[in-house]
């Protein structure tokens, strides 16, 4: 079903008919008859686009703000900032991608030797709810700018997001049909990638869902870029600012409902400080307001629908069951909507399911460790290798966080978070592949070797 459904009342606000084999198939027509189009036209034309959109995006940031609430429930403070945000890169792409593309002489005993940077042709994205528009412009910014066109299979559960970015980037002046959004269910996607004018994928999502994409495309032959899972490590040292740990902590676990890839998921802490900073976490676990994600002061709505309080139920009472130990919270919350009350565990070992699964909501693992070493290797115990960070003084042990941490990014005395300018992506069973900052444009382009005799 492809619908708007409120997950802060369960009410079903809009439902869509799904589009018709026939109706992707002209899709696909448009996207590489625009591409024809767009791949002409100068990096300049398409900056003035992208800049445009950004200013849309600032422009109507309450109104997008609102439809991302409305569809998934994260507060709407954080929907508005990641409109916003979404303006940021755009601009970023704007200004950049002249530089980013521009050809680069390397010396040889040629007479001249340089790369060039082209576009590929239509990409299709598949793409997860959980951050509605930031997922999709972190793709669509750099392709845009590069001269590829654009098609957003986006989740079934933010229709009106989607279909939003559509019109966004038409409004902002691209030619018709550069990005076009359509409104399927997974099952239809591999016929799309099956088809020889879509030309490479990226995919945000669950670890099932990349490994069939990659999987088709691998029998294709097309490039795929996946971001998948993660169940980031946070680990504090004695030597931290335990204030400022805390509040990145607790900000990294619920923002978004705690519905993140880059989450801190498994809180690390050192045994002196052990006892005091699972008091203070508590405390503050305790303080948050869960509650209508429209109103202001809510630190945290509704999770995305009722099969996610269920999974993430379970899992809080499996690993009870096996035998960690609730510390706080972490139950169904028995209203209206898909309520959870956010909560944190200890006691889990290697031997319990949740070890190694991600808790896509807001639940915190504590874990107590001796050293930064043994901090490290349970870091890196996992199957994924999303974000980490580490809250330390200590020159010598942050050194060794970005060397030793199995992760596509270490952030000290801060929370993961994503950046325009930094490249993004996991290693692992987190995906492969980087979006934004340089990296993410030249992702999907082709670059080429040139060479005069
Ligand atoms: P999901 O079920 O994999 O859905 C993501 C997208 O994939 C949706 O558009 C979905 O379509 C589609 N899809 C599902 N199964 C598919 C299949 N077999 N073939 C093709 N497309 C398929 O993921 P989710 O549960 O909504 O999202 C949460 C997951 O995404 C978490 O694991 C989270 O960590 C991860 N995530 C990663 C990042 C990152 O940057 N690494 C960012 C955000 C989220 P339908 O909605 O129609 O099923």
């Amino acid at each position: 079903m492809i619908a708007s459904t409120n997950p802060a009342t369960g009410k079903i606000e809009k439902s869509f008919t799904p589009h018709t084999d026939a109706e992707v198939d002209l899709a696909i027509a448009k996207s590489a008859a625009a591409f024809a189009q767009l791949k002409e036209t100068t990096i300049t034309q398409r900056a003035a686009w992208m800049h445009k959109a950004a200013d849309l995006l600032e422009e109507d940031a309450a109104h997008f703000g609102g439809l991302m609430t409305m569809e998934m429930g994260k507060p709407l403070d954080q929907a508005v900032g990641e409109a916003k945000k979404c303006a940021l890169a755009c601009r970023y792409y704007a200004d950049n991608a002249a530089d980013i593309m521009a050809d680069e002489p390397v010396k040889t005993e040629r007479t001249k030797s340089f790369r060039r940077v082209l576009p590929l042709g239509p990409v299709l994205a598949v793409m997860p709810w959980n951050y509605p528009f930031w997922q999709v412009v972190r793709f669509a910014a750099p392709a845009l700018m590069a001269g590829n066109t654009g098609l957003l299979k986006h989740a079934s559960n933010v229709p009106q997001c989607a279909l939003a970015l559509e019109a966004l980037f038409t409004r902002a002046g691209f030619p018709a049909d550069c990005f076009q959004t359509l409104l399927i269910g997974g099952s239809k996607v591999e016929r799309i990638l099956r088809d020889p004018r879509i030309v490479a994928a990226t995919l945000t999502g669950s670890e099932p869902a990349g490994a069939s994409v990659a999987s088709i495309c691998g029998q294709e032959i097309k490039p795929t870029l996946l971001e998948l899972g993660g169940s980031d490590a946070f680990i504090i040292m004695p030597s931290a600012d335990l204030d400022a740990a805390i509040n990145v902590a607790v900000d990294s676990r619920t923002k978004n409902n705690g519905q993140s890839c880059i989450a801190a998921k498994r809180f690390i802490i050192h045994a002196d400080i052990y006892d005091d900073v699972r008091d203070r976490l508590v405390a503050a676990f305790e303080a948050l307001t869960v509650g209508d994600p429209m109103k202001e002061g809510t630190d945290i709505g509704p999770l995305v629908n009722d099969d996610a309080v269920k999974d993430l139920t379970s899992q809080v009472e499996t690993a009870i069951t096996q035998g960690a130990r609730r510390v706080v919270g972490g139950k169904a919350i028995d209203k209206d909507g898909s309520w959870f009350q956010p909560g944190i565990i200890e006691n889990v070992t290697s031997e319990m399911d949740v070890y190694s699964q991600e808790m896509f909501g807001p639940v915190v693992m504590l874990f107590k460790v001796d050293s930064l070493n043994d901090a490290i290797v349970l870091a890196n115990d996992s199957t994924f290798g999303l974000g980490s960070s580490i809250f330390t003084q200590d020159d010598a042990e942050m050194e060794q966080a970005f060397t030793e941490i199995e992760a596509g990014s270490t952030f000290v005395n801060a929370m993961t978070a994503s950046d325009p300018r930094l490249p993004f992506g996991g290693i692992k069973r987190s995906g492969y592949g980087r979006e934004l900052a340089r990296e993410g444009l030249l992702t999907f382009c082709n670059v080429k070797t040139c060479v005069v005799a």
